[in-house]
């Protein structure tokens, strides 16, 4: 199937929140729906020509389910069938459902359909962003190149092709001046709130920001972002600011780059490494965080800090995306929320 243009109607809107979906009834599906139960009335009437005419009608949907199920179910089977064929119709686009599908892969529906409740709650344009940004179609030189809108799909910085991706994790250009450097430290500023406020007495905590304790009074030859020494055993969190589709291979390359912490720490302790990624876009999964949480002795964080750390980045690539033509400020700051 060829990728829809800017303002088709898309197969994505009626799908459920934990496919990343709109949940929205397309006039199209409700008059299959009111067709069945029409046809439903017909078949099972007692009157032989009323059954006559559904037999003769050729265009009934669902005609399998007319004696097959009862009649109550009949309409959520319809609709079931109907999502499976639209999810399948939008896992065809090649372009567009490529983030929701490597996100399916990477988190499980209860994550996804956290990420579908918080960005209904945030500010229109934030979510709007978010929402074209998952559907790739935000106003990136790609796209407008594509929609004859824009002479270039280059990046001005780098002149690689300006994509989503490359406005939000991989042009060089705005790593060397430290766009993502700002979220990701934005992000991890947030997190390490709540581990201050939580700590628990004796535990010893080293982070990769300033105010904090630095790594180099433990390790030498690497930085980790969160480290807490607790009852002789020291606790690795590091933190990663990914795109959508790179949310596994983050976590295994940091974990890679972390295999051996002992072999760097100037202190004979046992180490333990975990890692959090949260996407450009606001997605997380709290799985690691919990365990850093409950091996570390802190309050784990509630849904309401998790959806904050979403929101931070979400918020951070909004401002990184609507600067990607703009010099970037010496000293941004932080994105305010409640
Ligand atoms: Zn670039």
């Amino acid at each position: 199937m060829a990728d829809l243009l800017l303002n088709a109607a898309a197969p994505f809107m009626p799908l459920p929140p934990k496919w990343l979906g709109l949940d929205l009834v397309l006039p199209s599906m409700l008059s299959e729906v009111c067709q069945l139960g029409t046809a439903l009335t017909l078949h099972h009437s007692s009157d032989r020509r009323m059954r006559e005419i559904v037999k003769s009608c050729d265009r009934v949907p669902f005609r399998e389910l007319l004696s097959e199920v009862p009649r109550a179910k009949a309409a959520d089977e319809a609709r079931r069938a109907q999502l499976a064929s639209k999810r399948l119709d939008w896992h065809g686009l090649k372009i567009q459902a490529t983030l929701q599908k490597s996100l399916a892969d990477s988190l499980t529906s209860s994550d996804l359909k956290a990420w579908t409740s918080n960005t209904s709650f945030i500010t229109p344009t934030i979510a709007n962003f978010a929402r074209k940004g998952l559907l790739r179609c935000l106003p990136t030189n790609s796209n407008l190149h594509l929609w004859g809108k824009s002479p270039s799909s280059s990046c001005p910085q780098c002149h690689s092709v300006e994509t989503e991706k490359h406005v939000l994790n991989n042009c060089s250009g705005s790593a060397e001046q430290g766009r993502y450097t700002w979220r990701h430290n934005a992000v991890l500023k947030l997190l390490l709130e709540h581990i201050k406020q939580h700590l628990p007495d004796g535990a010893e905590l080293l982070a990769d920001l300033p105010g904090h304790t630095h790594p180099s009074t433990l390790y030498s030859g690497i930085v980790p972002d969160i480290t807490i020494v607790k009852d002789g055993l020291a606790t690795i969190l590091e933190l990663t600011c990914c795109y959508e589709t790179n949310m596994l291979a983050s976590r295994a390359r940091k974990l890679e780059k972390y295999r051996n912490p002992a072999g760097y720490s100037l202190l004979p302790y046992p180490f333990k490494v975990l890692t959090l990624e949260v996407s450009s876009l606001g997605f997380l999964s709290p799985r690691s965080l919990n365990e850093f949480c409950n091996t570390t002795g802190v309050t784990p964080l509630q849904p309401n800090d998790l959806r904050r750390l979403g929101e931070m980045a979400l918020r951070c690539s909004f401002f990184i995306f609507c600067s990607r033509h703009k010099p970037w400020p010496i000293q941004p700051s932080d994105p305010f929320f409640h």
